[in-house]
């Protein structure tokens, strides 16, 4: 059976989320502080589900720990703020995965479900579009590629949320900063350039398709 470590303190999310992984087979352990989640984490489970908030030591340094150890458990975060995504995932914390609270019980189970597939399948497959957000820098085949600042912030929204649509809507408001009702054009513009300078075709896009009437997803390396 496969074993959940869930690492969350507030128990009006715990109990009904530790529930519903045991509803679909999981055996599930539940800790309330940061260092009894990373001290059981080492104890052969096949995913952790981090609360980034939890007392003593906090999700974030839980994972960085976890990794400092060379643990390869795929991490999937539990973050009330989107603004943290950034750190969390990829480059500096580690984690693989994550759902913004609240959430819904059925999209954080596709997700655990996910990354407990994916465990089992190595070595992942390096994704050719990466981006630097200290730096600024994009890179295509671990070249630099030059964008404007709107077309590395549309980027950097895009890689974040690789492997799901993002909505116009949102897009905008995190880009242009703007709530925002007018016409799209902007955007299209912006996604037309970026395509371009990634070698992307709209057609058949690699790695920026477009969803009618949504939004845009990056799609992650298969
Ligand atoms: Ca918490």
């Amino acid at each position: 059976m496969t074993r959940v470590l869930l690492a969350e303190d507030d128990a009006a999310i715990a109990e009904p989320l530790a529930r519903a992984l045991r509803r679909e087979g999981y055996d599930v352990d539940v800790h309330g502080d940061g260092p009894s989640a990373l001290a059981a984490a080492r104890e052969g489970f096949g995913l952790v589900v981090l609360d980034l908030g939890l007392p003593g030591m906090d999700g974030l340094d839980v994972c960085r720990e976890l990794r400092a150890q060379s643990s390869t458990v795929p991490v999937l975060v539990l973050t009330a703020r989107a603004d943290e995504v950034d750190t969390v995932v990829g480059l500096d914390a580690g984690a693989d995965d994550y759902v913004t609270k609240p959430f819904r019980l059925a999209e954080l189970l596709a997700r655990a479900r996910a990354l407990l597939r994916r465990g089992t399948v190595e070595p992942a497959v390096p994704a050719r579009v990466r981006i630097d957000v200290d730096a600024r820098l994009a890179y295509l085949d671990e070249e630099v590629v030059a964008l404007t600042a709107k077309e590395f912030d549309l980027l950097r929204v895009l890689l974040r949320e690789a492997g799901r649509v993002v909505p116009r809507e949102q897009i905008m408001r995190e880009v242009w900063d703007a709530d925002w009702y007018g016409s799209t054009k902007t955007l299209d513009m912006h996604v037309s350039w970026l395509r371009r300078k990634l070698g992307d075709d709209a057609g058949q896009p690699r790695f920026i398709s477009t969803v009618r009437g949504v939004g845009f997803r990056f799609e992650r390396p298969t």
